[in-house]
């Protein structure tokens, strides 16, 4: 958002000059008119783990349980899009990237790239660039942004829209790049990575709240603060759960559902005269799926659906603004069918009171099985839970899930539906959109196309976005040795800078323009520009490694680590 008295000032004079250079002004507009952007604004509304199945439950469920046989979206269903990411590392594998997780999903639609999974939007390399997003296109062309989630803020399908980081944990790095990234209105969970330890949050170094404060932004905390909030409030930034929003079934009263945290945006957002660009994300559906917690994944994707109604209204009336709504994957291998049973328990599907999450503790502590058979009674419908079904909640479910694993399988069996694990699936998600984007996305598309589609709607460009990012910032793989000093992969990070690289058994060399680095393979001394560094280079399985002095001597140049976001800022 750019508002200046210069840009009054600058609309003063043309009005002053209009009647002497009218034939000018005519001339001009008609250069503005060929090239003016089919939208203004731009809404992308994202699913998270909202596979086919998690859309059919929802509108089963609406249909039967409340009466409404249709979902929001279901009006604006386009088409259809492939989820794969790039290979990358997975622990001491090597990974197809044929699944999906939701950094690498969110990369390709909010920049138009693949990458590995858990990148934060940079690219797959061991020294890596960062990619732009449109929201940060937007931001650069003068439009107001925002971000709005159920999960963390800084959870990957936010953060790829405005940081970049080589993994997705360090949400620390992701919250402190949104005070840097110009982002006006920020809503969701995950207050603890703006929180030091010593506030209860998650950060080693300090708190950021007052640092987004002294930017200007408001900050609320419930739903009448956040009801509170007006235009006039130019950026905001809305903590509802320390860690993630609670689902649903969950929330206290005074905590916001998606629509209300939607509707405030747009109407914060839509002061603008430049135009918005917003990411809305429903992102517990995934948390839902990954627990196997069939009834809130139904309910969190009702929730979602409410988001795109409040969206699908104010673009109707505003009549200048383009939605697009997918998801990043679908989670938990969803099968609306099991056991070759050819039903549906679907009259049961909303007699669960609260998530299974909200029941860990109690599993936990459960003794015997009069225990969980009093949890489950409390919690469902069922009033007969078998000893059997008992113990297998005792033995929990053998993955990570334990306990509320143990329960979800057994209330799974119970409603007639499935699931193929605990993870995401490989499955195309769905894509929905209104206005002038859709026929860019309609059909078999891949993922990619939603960032190019939402890019050119608005008529925003990637490519010089992403070259601005890039002149600043390099996202390197890289090493801590014994005395703390952090060591690049020479070879990689030479020639990301420009220069050559040319390994030999007896010494390395590294040249850029007429400065030289040479590495000693026997003693690994360095000489850099011809004197004796202080420093000696580390070999580890072969690799050579430097400090970024040495690559200020290849470059003549005084780049600096960011420790916290782990990158080289080139200038
Ligand atoms: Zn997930």
């Amino acid at each position: 958002m750019k508002k200046t008295m210069k840009g009054l000032m600058v609309t003063g004079l043309t009005l002053a000059i209009i009647s002497s250079s009218s034939l000018l002004m005519a001339a001009d507009a008609q250069k503005k008119q060929v090239k003016k952007p089919a939208s203004k604004n731009l809404i992308v509304l994202i699913g998270d783990g909202m596979g086919p199945a998690q859309v059919s439950a929802a509108r089963l469920y609406s249909k039967t349980a409340l009466g409404k046989p249709k979902l929001t979206l279901d009006s604006y269903y386009v088409g259809q899009a492939t989820t794969f990411a790039d290979k990358g590392e997975d622990g001491d594998k090597i990974v197809s990237g044929a699944i999906t997780d939701s950094a690498s999903a969110g990369t390709a639609f909010a920049t138009g790239n693949k990458t590995y999974n858990a990148a934060i939007s940079i690219s797959n390399a061991d020294v890596s660039k960062p990619y732009a997003s449109v929201i940060e296109a937007a931001e650069m062309n003068g439009k107001s942004t925002g971000l709005v989630t159920t999960a963390r803020i800084t959870h990957a399908t936010p953060a790829v829209f405005a940081s970049h980081v080589r993994s997705r944990d360090n949400e620390s790095a992701i919250a402190s790049q949104y005070l840097e990234s110009g982002v006006d209105v920020l809503f969701g969970g995950g207050e603890q990575f703006f929180l030091s330890k010593d506030e209860k949050g998650k950060r080693s170094d300090k708190s950021i709240v007052s640092d987004f404060m002294a930017k200007g932004y408001k900050v609320v905390k419930d739903g009448s603060s956040l009801n509170a909030l007006t235009a006039k409030n130019q950026k905001a930034i809305g903590f509802f759960g320390s860690s993630h929003v609670a689902y649903v079934p969950d929330r206290a009263e005074n905590v916001p559902n998606l629509a209300n945290m939607t509707k405030k945006a747009l109407e914060i957002l839509s002061a603008d005269k430049d135009g918005f660009a917003i990411m809305i994300e429903g992102g517990r559906i995934d948390h839902a799926s990954h627990a196997n917690d069939f009834p809130t994944t139904i309910q969190e994707t009702l929730d979602f659906d409410a988001a795109v109604k409040v969206a699908m209204e104010f673009a109707k009336k505003d009549g200048n603004t383009s939605v697009v709504i997918t998801a990043d994957h679908e989670t938990g291998g969803l099968s609306l069918s099991r056991d070759n049973i050819y039903e549906l328990n679907m009259e049961l599907w909303g007699k669960q009171k609260h998530s299974s999450e909200f029941l860990i503790t109690a599993l936990k502590e459960a003794k015997t099985i009069e225990d969980i058979k009093k949890i489950v009674n409390e919690n469902t419908w069922i009033t007969d839970l078998s000893d059997e079904e008992a113990q297998q909640i005792l033995d929990g479910d053998g993955s990570s899930y334990a306990r509320e694993g143990g329960y979800n399988a057994v209330i799974s069996k119970r409603l007639l539906i499935g699931w193929s694990g605990h993870g995401h699936s490989g499955v195309d998600v769905g894509v929905w959109a209104y206005g002038p984007i859709a026929n860019q996305v309609k059909g078999q598309i891949d993922n990619t196309q939603i960032a190019f589609a939402s890019a050119k709607v608005i008529g925003v460009d990637l490519k010089k976005a992403t070259a601005t990012l890039q002149a600043k910032h390099l996202y390197p793989k890289f090493k801590i040795n014994r005395d703390g000093v952090v060591l690049y992969p020479a070879e990689a990070l030479s020639k990301a800078l420009g220069g050559t690289y040319q390994a030999g058994t007896a010494v390395t060399i590294m040249t850029k323009a007429n400065k030289s680095v040479e590495i000693d393979m026997a003693s690994l001394a360095v000489k850099a520009n011809g004197n004796t560094a202080s420093y000696k280079a580390d070999l580890d399985n072969g690799k050579l490694y430097l400090p970024l002095e040495a690559f200020n001597s290849l470059t003549g140049t005084a780049m600096k680590w960011d420790s916290l976001s782990e990158r080289i800022v080139l200038k």
